[in-house]
């Protein structure tokens, strides 16, 4: 349900080599030279000065040094740059002003063209156009748009933008979000273009990496009905395969009310902690031959005992090999010249340091072990480490879901019928008629091969999509649920596409918000069906703040978890895939031992690194839990406000930082107090 986002940051040549070896390739060392000494910027930055007043001396010498960083030798010699440099600066706020708006219009067409090239070619593959064909793989799978960025710094539009417009790093916007008018956000966001030059060889072999580790964890797999206990019991259908994590989480999820549930729990813990360690047999992994028992950790051909040989940290060698392809690039970054600030500052917008305050104060906070108490009297027993993954805060639902899919499937027979009905329901969240037609105009409803999926447009004139399944009995409950899920961003992208003040400021800050307002749409879906039952509404609203709390409790230890490991490699670059084991199980057991031993009575447990996004998607996990507090935020602030007022208010705010976003929309940063709040006014509701 992720939208298509689309910048000049993303497209950039990213070669996918899909590969099926196991053992991640070396990485060779890389060495950058400085093409521009450091005499040849400054004695550049005195020519420019020598022609300009003192008051452009600051831009003079950020936008230097940033074309200085981005220069190459095939680019032109140290004369060529300080010509570049002397003939394009631009010193009045007028000539300013005309090379962004000429800027804006060019990237307008640009990316809005790109991105309706990339819809359209895969459209095939999306959409229910029948057999997919060789051609539509093929095209589908290319982008027109990838050479876009070594073409513009080849035509030196690149140097232009970075010598003109600086970019400022996370903690010069934090200092000036007070003072910035719109004109100045939009400025930065046009600095942030051009920011980084990274070798094309580089980037493949981190995407070959994150490939050969997404393939990893793909085939790992479980055969459930083969593990067996010490007297040879099965607990597990015979068919059922898992894989890790996902899988197994979610098995044990769906055992907290079924007979033997807290053995089979047991088990799969086992399971994931023979993972991390790596005891677990390599020859059960995707494999059926053999019975294993995961608890004695003893593995059975025929009911017969037989040796077997441990995983060889292959987990842990896709991590480093991760590591040393990203880490590669930092020369070539240097805004932001380590990964991890290229995850947090850049991508995240939220420093590091920030967002660990933020998850350690949440985690510490009383409310958790009321929580844990009230989970502790509802199970009738002492927690287990895995009951971080506990699942009992679901609201049930009174309205039988089959009896929706009628009233679904009668009203949306096809896409076009749901599609005619968007400016109905936007009416009924509050906005005017005219807008709602407005706003509907600019969404396309097509039939989805998939779940389904909103892609925006990235140009004025060009619609977004909502992508949905419709049966051939019409929508399905499931189906008009996820729509609403899609119609909100839809709206999202049409609004801070269309009505934005300036382009580079289009969008919000991060996919956490994006979603934060997808869901806001996704929870009105009864209503818009006519079909809300607010005579619940207390119990399901204390029951939605205890869920948010513990599942954010949950991931925000993962996450710190994430964090902490990256720093360790940052400070071991040099060590094996054993000693990256020994540091991984050593950080989550502190961690655990800090934040998770108070609550739960048990030492000791490394299972916090369980999660298999550390492996496949390095350092995105904290995106989670802070998009569980930011949506929580927004969804408590328009409870007792006009919905459509509110949201497009926040929503024209555009692309600012995260932080500053939450103030102009709730009147304060992202927080966990609300969640905190709502939980302790639950309290009292759920015994
Ligand atoms: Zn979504």
């Amino acid at each position: 349900m992720k939208t298509a986002v689309y910048s000049l940051m993303i497209m950039t040549v990213i070669l996918t080599i899909s590969c099926k070896n196991e053992k991640p390739a070396p990485v060779e060392e890389k060495k950058t030279e400085v093409k521009i000494s450091k005499d040849q910027i400054d004695e550049t930055i005195r020519k420019v000065k020598e022609i300009y007043t003192d008051e452009q001396a600051f831009r003079i010498e950020k936008g230097v040094n940033q074309v200085a960083a981005l220069w190459k030798e095939s680019d032109g010699d140290a004369q060529a740059f300080e010509t570049f440099c002397i003939d394009n600066f631009i010193a009045d706020s007028a000539g300013l002003l005309v090379a962004y708006n000429k800027l804006e219009r060019n990237f307008e067409i640009l990316f809005g063209y790109f991105n309706t090239m990339t819809v359209s070619l895969m459209e095939p593959l999306h959409l229910d156009m029948g057999d997919i064909h060789f051609v539509d793989n093929i095209m589908g799978a290319y982008s027109a748009s990838s050479h876009l960025t070594e073409d513009l710094f080849a035509n030196k539009l690149a140097f232009y933008v970075a010598l003109n417009f600086p970019s400022y790093s996370l903690k010069e916007k934090s200092e000036n979000a007070d003072k910035w008018t719109r004109l100045d956000w939009a400025y930065a966001r046009m600095g942030d273009v051009f920011i980084s030059r990274v070798p094309a060889d580089l980037l493949q072999s981190a995407s070959t990496a994150t490939t050969n580790a997404d393939t990893y964890i793909a085939d790992y797999n479980i055969f459930m009905g083969n593990l067996v206990d010490s007297k040879q019991n099965t607990f597990f259908p015979k068919d059922m395969v898992l894989i890790t994590h996902w899988g197994l989480r979610d098995e044990l999820k769906s055992n907290y009310n079924s007979e033997g549930g807290l053995e089979k729990q047991k088990m799969i813990y086992n399971v994931m902690l023979r993972i991390i360690s790596q005891e677990i047999p390599q020859e059960v992994i995707n494999n059926g031959d053999y019975q294993w028992d995961p608890i004695a950790n003893k593995m059975y051909k025929d009911g017969k005992e037989t040796s077997f040989t441990p995983e060889p940290y292959t987990r842990y060698e896709h991590l480093l090999h991760t590591f040393k392809t990203l880490s590669a690039m930092d020369p070539y970054n240097p805004v932001y010249p380590t990964y991890i600030e290229r995850a947090y500052d850049q991508s995240m917008e939220l420093t590091q340091k920030e967002v660990e305050a933020l998850f350690t104060e949440f985690m510490t906070s009383p409310e958790i072990a009321e929580v844990a108490k009230l989970i502790k009297s509802r199970l009738g027993r002492d927690l287990e480490p895995f009951d971080i993954w506990y699942d009992g805060f679901k609201a049930r639902n009174s309205l039988n879901e089959d009896e929706l899919t009628v009233a679904t499937q009668r009203k949306y027979p096809t896409p076009e019928a749901f599609e005619k009905d968007i400016p109905r329901m936007l009416y009924d969240l509050g906005w005017t008629r005219d807008k709602a037609t407005y706003i509907a105009n600019k969404i396309s409803v097509d039939p989805a091969r998939g779940a389904g999926h909103a892609w925006g447009a990235q140009m004025k004139g060009d619609v977004s999509h909502l992508r949905t399944r419709v049966g051939e009995k019409g929508m399905d409950y499931k189906g008009y649920n996820i729509a609403c899920h899609e119609m909100g961003h839809n709206v999202e992208q049409t609004l801070t596409l269309y009505d934005m003040d300036y382009y580079m400021l289009c969008g919000v800050p991060n996919t956490a918000f994006t979603e934060a307002v997808a869901f806001l749409f996704q929870s009105n879906d009864l209503k818009l069906l006519g079909k809300a039952n607010p005579s619940n509404k207390e119990e399901s609203d204390a029951l939605a703040a205890l869920d948010n709390c513990w599942s954010a409790y949950e991931i925000m230890g993962v996450s710190l978890v994430d964090m902490y490991v990256w720093q360790w490699m940052y400070k071991n670059p040099d060590a094996d895939p054993k000693e990256l084991k020994e540091a991984v199980e050593k950080i989550a057991i502190e961690v655990w031992n800090k934040y998770y031993y108070p609550v739960f009575g048990v030492k000791d447990s490394p299972i916090l690194a369980i999660y298999s996004h550390m492996i496949t998607s390095p350092l995105y996990l904290a995106n989670y839990p802070v998009g569980h507090l930011i949506e929580f935020q927004i969804e408590q602030y328009v409870q007792d406000k006009k919905f459509a007022d509110e949201i497009t208010r926040m929503l024209l705010q555009g692309k600012v930082i995260p932080q500053q976003w939450m103030k102009g929309a709730v009147g304060r940063e992202i927080s966990g107090e609300p969640t905190l709040t709502a939980v302790q006014k639950a309290l009292k509701i759920i015994r």
